[in-house]
């Protein structure tokens, strides 16, 4: 009876380290599907497109947040209006 006994306690030992095992699994799936990313920062939005060098200040913006201005035919992008204004008034 004491082989017969250990075969049970066996048994239920795989039985409960396969309960762990699917209940973790579940738990990290679900947490997996479940955590769908929050609405994207604006900044990652904005950080879109191509990256463009400031010609006053030298600062990399990117097309999609950049002030544009066609100056002879030449689309060029600022970092600002204050960028932009000054590449005129130079
Ligand atoms: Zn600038």
């Amino acid at each position: 009876m004491r082989g017969l006994f250990r075969f049970i306690a066996l048994l239920v030992f795989i039985a409960v380290i396969r309960y762990v095992i699917v209940t973790v699994a579940r738990f990290f799936s679900q947490a997996m599907s479940s955590d769908a990313p929050p609405d994207s920062p604006a900044g990652a939005t904005a950080a879109r497109g191509e990256l463009k060098k400031d010609p006053v200040c030298g600062t990399f913006v990117s097309t999609g947040s950049s002030v544009k201005q066609m100056v002879n035919g030449e689309l060029m992008h600022f970092c600002s209006t204050t960028c932009r204004d000054k590449f005129h008034a130079a």
